[in-house]
This record gives structure tokens, C-alpha cells and sequence, in this order.
């Protein structure tokens, strides 16, 4: 089992210890497409999956979710985050083993989903549809809470799949506080007019899918490494950063060929430990 450099109080005096390195913004990897980004003293918490309840559903099944990660922290510790996001309801993005405790911890915390995911996530967390702190998200929808600007832009996982009124169930997001952009994808395959999409935020950093398409293990795809790295590039991201890998056996990637496709573009890019701090200080030091 991999260890997070920072987990549990380590990461916890690691995120208050930050607060006073202004203008910079940090962000943390909390496994699998889980991000703390804080600015300005406020936290952003981004499709947490920090329990193992897929492991738990999964387990006498010919799909066995293998944790391969620690937990990075547990929810419940989370109250101090100001805004926590869903890119779409599959449960590595939509928990409800890490929400309740989170919204047990801080009843009031707003959410960002995908307006599509709203009626059943609400249902699932044990929240009423109606909700005040639930904010759906369509895609090229704006939204602002706990600090931070939530702009939705479509992903394909493995389709642009609308629902009977046509939002989209599977969105990224780019979150826009202070001068800085950061395009968190969620899960998403490369689709047409994708860049257009992203590339006018000029953004900071890209959070990217890196497991690919396992069609035979009967999962949605997403990006490979080659493919995100091209996608960083296309857009004209300053930094690229992987996700979604090292969670579960059966569906990881080792981030090598982002890396080595990034190297090749000249495009920047960081490989994070779970548990582990980046900051837009390294973005000035080139
Ligand atoms: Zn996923």
C-alpha cells in the first residue's frame, strides 16, 4: 500500500501552515481525482474519495476495487473547506462514505454538481432536493461559491451523455479565483471542439485523467497519458498535473508515458504523491 507524504495531522498542519504564503495558491492530491486547492484562506475540495466504499461494494464481485493508497485524510476532518465539487455521480467522484461525514461535519458547505446529478446526488447524501448549499452546474454555466468560481465545461466519460432536458451528467471544471485559472477535467475522454472550450480560460494548471480506456474491464474511459499530455499542450496549460491512478489495482496507470509525451511536446508538468503540496511559486521559477 502506498503511503501519502502527508496524511491524516501532517496534512492538516501542512494546509494551515500555508495560509500566509499569499499571492500563491497551493493545491494538494488527495488519490484519485481528489484535490484541496486553497487560496486566499479558503479551501476548494474537489471530488473527494476518501473511504472505501468501493471496495467494500465491490468486493465478491469480477471487479474487485483493490485500494492501493492510504487515505489522505479523513472526511469528517474536512469541515474547515469552504466549497466541495462533484465533476459526476460515479462513486470514486461522488461518495456518499466521504460527503455525509463532510456534511455532518459543516451542514452548510456549498456543493457544485452537475445540475444533471442534482436530484439523485442530493438523494444519495441524504439531503433534500431543494437544498439551499446545492449548486447545479450545466455546462458553460458560472457559478461562485465559498471563494471560488466554478465555470462547467462538457466531459466525455465515455460520451457527452445529456439528460432528458440536456445538461450534461459528466462536466469538468475550471475554477477561477484571484489571476488564477485551474481546469480541473474529471473523468473525460478527448471530444471534438474540447479545446474550445478550455482554451480561452488560459489556464494555470490542468488536472488530468490519466488511466485510459479499459473497455474490458467495463469501466468509462479517460484520458491515457499520451493523450492528456496533448491535450495540456493544446490548450496551453502552464502545468499539467496527473490524476486518477494509484486507487485501485484494476484500473490505474503508471504516469510515465504523460510524462515522457509532456517532455516531448515541451510541455511542463509535475507528478504529485498523494498527500503531497504544489504551489504557483514553482510556476515563476520556470
Ligand atoms: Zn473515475
Amino acid at each position: 500500500m502506498i503511503k501519502p507524504l502527508l496524511q491524516d495531522d501532517a496534512l492538516l498542519a501542512d494546509v494551515d501552515a500555508a495560509k500566509a504564503d499569499r499571492p500563491n495558491f497551493r493545491l494538494w492530491w488527495l488519490g484519485q481525482s481528489g484535490f484541496l486547492v486553497q487560496f486566499n484562506s479558503r479551501l476548494a475540495l474537489l471530488d473527494p474519495y476518501l473511504s472505501d466504499s468501493l471496495t467494500v461494494k465491490y468486493a465478491q464481485t469480477d471487479k474487485p476495487h483493490i485500494r492501493m493508497t492510504e487515505r489522505v485524510i479523513a472526511p469528517e476532518r474536512l469541515g474547515i473547506v469552504d466549497v466541495v465539487s462533484s465533476t459526476h455521480n460515479h462513486t470514486d467522484h461522488f461518495d456518499p462514505d466521504t460527503l455525509k461525514p463532510l456534511f455532518a461535519a459543516k451542514p452548510t458547505l456549498p456543493m457544485i454538481l452537475p445540475e444533471a446529478n442534482r436530484g439523485a446526488g442530493a438523494f444519495r447524501i441524504g439531503l433534500s432536493l431543494k437544498a439551499p448549499n446545492l449548486h447545479g452546474v450545466r455546462a458553460g454555466d458560472v457559478k461562485a461559491a465559498g471563494g471560488f468560481t466554478f465555470n462547467g465545461i462538457p466531459a466525455a466519460h465515455n460520451d457527452l451523455e445529456v439528460d432528458a432536458s440536456g445538461n450534461h451528467k459528466f462536466l469538468g471544471y475550471i475554477l477561477q479565483f484571484g489571476p488564477w485559472r485551474v481546469y480541473h477535467a474529471g473523468d473525460t475522454k478527448l471530444y471534438e471542439g474540447m479545446e474550445d472550450w478550455i482554451r480561452p480560460f488560459r489556464v494555470d494548471v490542468a488536472l488530468l485523467p490519466i488511466n485510459g480506456d479499459k473497455p474490458e474491464r467495463k469501466v468509462a474511459g479517460n484520458l491515457d497519458g499520451r493523450e492528456a499530455a496533448q491535450l495540456a499542450k493544446a490548450i496551453g496549460a502552464k502545468l499539467a498535473i496527473p490524476m486518477h491512478y494509484d486507487m485501485f489495482t484494476f484500473n490505474t496507470a503508471s504516469p510515465d508515458e504523460f510524462v515522457a509525451e509532456c517532455a516531448r511536446l515541451g510541455q511542463k508538468c509535475r507528478v504529485l504523491q498523494a498527500g503531497e503540496r504544489w504551489s504557483s511559486a514553482e510556476l515563476a521559477l520556470g
